[in-house]
């Protein structure tokens, strides 16, 4: 069955939007990318279980996206379906004060910064370190996204997936694996929910802690122009955009790409970069890595769309 007649069979029964051969590029962060063969919104948990119903009986690939804020989308685009949490999953709700309970509930569709606004507003305090941080909450589990010490899985209460093979379940946060831009969280599992610890602050302190960790992004990242954030992990005790630099790599250019001359680890999109733009940078980096230090760098950007 072509995705046309999948897109025939999921539009009118789901109460989020279906598109066909929608451009990718309007979803990155990188602004790039080719076309999914389909990008479904799902408003409702039940848009999820039809969506997923359906694309699995063609045997269609499916995949999650956030705000498309760590990954590199092929210029072929992604021949499956493309899944997008909307309205029900953006909503999210401070404890009573009167509770013992501090738990902030929030979609996973949620968009992170608005999280960390809301909460200094709010006067709790707890992930002030993820002020800056583009994308959802969902996006945020899935990388255990943070700064070098500090990131939000050591915050999460519980979580709430779902996956077509098991339905609904809810982890702990201690149930899963976090680490270094990881949390455990399968590929076949979007995440819902999740509660996230909290504790009442004070506003002064707050906004300080937010205030500085703002201005410490504004001076050292390529804020102004489209990117996905650092490209590669940082070895263990260094960091990837020292050694990128020391290799001379600073404003390194491929077609629209290049390697940002702030920050060595970010490869921005000058305009109308490819990502095979990018992706040539990105082998030119790891050869020139391996030739001189005889070190892997492995990114940290997400690659859809590319042959394994
Ligand atoms: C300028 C800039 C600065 C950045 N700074 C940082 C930083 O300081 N620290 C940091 O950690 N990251 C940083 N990033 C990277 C990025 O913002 C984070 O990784 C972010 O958490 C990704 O969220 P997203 O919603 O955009 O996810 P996406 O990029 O859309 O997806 C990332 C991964 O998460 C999965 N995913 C998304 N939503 C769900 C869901 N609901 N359920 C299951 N899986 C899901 C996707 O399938 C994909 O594998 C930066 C990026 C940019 C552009």
């Amino acid at each position: 069955m072509s995705a046309f007649d999948i897109y025939c069979q999921l539009d009118g029964m789901l109460s989020g939007s279906v598109f066909c051969d929608e451009p990718m590029a309007r979803y990155t962060s990188f602004r790039i990318g080719g076309p999914a063969a389909l990008f479904i919104e799902c408003a409702t948990v039940s848009d999820i279980t039809r969506t997923l119903e359906v694309v699995r009986q063609n045997d269609m690939p499916w995949m999650v996206v956030g705000k498309g804020s760590n990954l590199l989308v092929s210029d072929d685009g992604f021949n499956g379906a493309v899944i997008s949490l909307g309205s029900e999953f953006k909503k999210f709700a401070f404890p009573d004060r009167e509770q013992d309970e501090n738990l902030l509930v929030a979609g996973a569709g949620a968009i992170l910064s608005n999280l960390v606004q809301a909460a200094f507003k709010n006067g709790y305090s707890g992930f002030e370190f993820a002020v800056g941080i583009p994308g959802t909450l969902g996006g945020a589990l899935f990388m255990n996204a943070g700064s070098a010490n500090e990131w939000i899985g050591s915050i999460v209460d519980w979580v709430t997936v779902f996956s077509p093979e098991s339905g609904l379940k809810r982890y702990r946060g201690e149930e899963l694996d976090w680490g270094y831009r990881h949390s455990g969280i399968r590929h076949d599992e979007i995440v819902l929910e999740c509660g996230l610890r909290i504790t009442p602050g004070h506003t002064g302190q707050i906004r300080a802690r937010m205030e500085a960790s703002l201005k410490r992004r504004r001076k050292t990242q390529p804020l102004t122009l489209p990117s996905a954030g650092s490209v590669f992990r940082n070895p263990e005790g260094d960091s990837a955009g020292r050694i990128i630099e020391e290799l001379g790599f600073k404003g390194y250019k491929v077609g629209g790409a290049e390697v940002s001359s702030l920050h060595a680890n970010f490869i921005v999109n000058t305009g109308n970069a490819k990502a095979w733009d990018v992706v040539e940078i990105i082998t030119q980096i790891r050869k020139r890595v391996k030739e001189e230090y005889d070190r892997e760098l492995q990114p940290e950007i997400r690659f859809v769309g590319f042959p394994l």
